[in-house]
């Protein structure tokens, strides 16, 4: 596989996620605060006869996959969809064979389906060796899916619309993560139904003029996110989705209470859940949290992760 390209790409965690009331489309407005995350899946794009995807788990330590099984490797995976989005759009046959190692929790709210799209975009336009700017791959990106913008961007960007529209955030020096990744996964649309269930806002009806407080505008947190200070960054992490995630999987109660115990600043679900992010005062406070929750038998899994860090880039491995 000499000839393949290899492009690397993290995980997301949502430090502000505000949902907006159910809109008559189905859809919902966001106000979010996104961080890429330095928990990678790799995918390996190659020339092939006809498109295929494969996935493997990475065994070793950094694996945040349970199992990959749940995965499809048809043309419903979100990276050959990439492939024949990106191949229509340029009038080439996608004839590639994708190859994703994965390390992000599959359906763990960290946008890991975003993630191989992403790194897929980026890969075929290094293979095929394409003309094409950023603004037209973040275009493609935008119609697979609301965070695979942000996938390709990486660091710390604020997002609107479905989340797809982003603007860069400045966030000074580097932010310690703790990730308790759970036994189960939440699926994101299930989640959504929860909060409109809980809101008891079935109507699909938006009153004109309706301002939602709970979309207004992260301002505490994003100055929080330029001074560099993780206790205030700490103090304005929020997400309207978590009501409905510990709604959907009471347990991560538990969890959440345990890493705040075992000395995290803050806690909170990730985007859609069930993974629960940490976030420590230092990576010395990060590396024991993390130990003491791994003890606690809150979570399948306890990985350490920094951020900001890049969006998809191809590497030379
Ligand atoms: P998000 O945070 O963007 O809402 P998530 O991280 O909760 O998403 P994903 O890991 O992206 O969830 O997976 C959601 C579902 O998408 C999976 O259960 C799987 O069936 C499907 N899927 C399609 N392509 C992929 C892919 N390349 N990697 C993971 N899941 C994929």
């Amino acid at each position: 596989m000499s000839d393949a390209v290899r492009v690397r790409v993290p995980a997301k965690v949502n430090l502000h996620l505000g949902v907006g009331p159910l809109r008559a489309d189905g859809y919902h407005d966001l106000v979010t605060v996104f961080q890429a995350l330095s928990i990678y899946d790799d995918v390996a794009v190659a020339p092939a006869t006809t498109l295929s995807v494969s996935v493997t788990r990475d065994n070793g330590r950094g694996s945040g996959s349970r199992d990959v099984s749940d995965i499809p490797v048809d043309n419903t995976n979100l990276a050959a969809r990439a492939a024949i989005a990106l191949g229509e759009y340029v009038g080439r046959e996608p004839a590639v064979s994708i190859d994703i190692v994965k390390r992000i929790p599959v359906a763990g709210g960290m946008a890991g389906g975003s993630a191989d799209a992403a790194a897929t975009l980026v890969a075929l336009a290094a293979l095929w060796k394409l003309d094409i700017d950023r603004a037209e791959l973040v275009e493609l990106a935008a119609g697979l899916g609301s965070d695979v913008p942000f996938s390709l961007r990486g660091g710390t960007a604020l997002g609107t619309g479905r989340g797809e529209q982003l603007v860069p955030v400045l966030a000074r020096g580097e932010l310690h993560w703790v990730l308790a990744l759970a036994r189960d996964g939440l699926s994101t649309p299930a989640v959504y139904r929860e909060l409109d269930r809980l809101r008891d806002n079935g109507s699909h009806e938006v009153p004109e003029g309706d301002v939602d407080p709970e979309t207004a505008h992260p301002d505490a947190l994003i100055s929080a996110l330029a001074s560099g200070d993780a206790h205030a960054v700490a103090s304005h992490l929020h997400n309207d989705l978590q009501r409905a995630a510990l709604s959907l999987q009471p347990t991560l109660r538990r969890t959440l209470r345990a890493g705040v115990d075992a000395g995290a600043l803050a806690g909170i679900v990730s985007g859609s859940g069930p993974t629960c992010a940490f976030l420590c005062a230092d990576e010395v406070s990060a590396v024991n949290v993390a130990a003491e929750l791994s003890g606690a038998g809150v979570a399948r899994a306890v990985r350490t992760a920094s951020g900001p860090v890049p969006g998809a880039r191809v590497t030379d491995e």
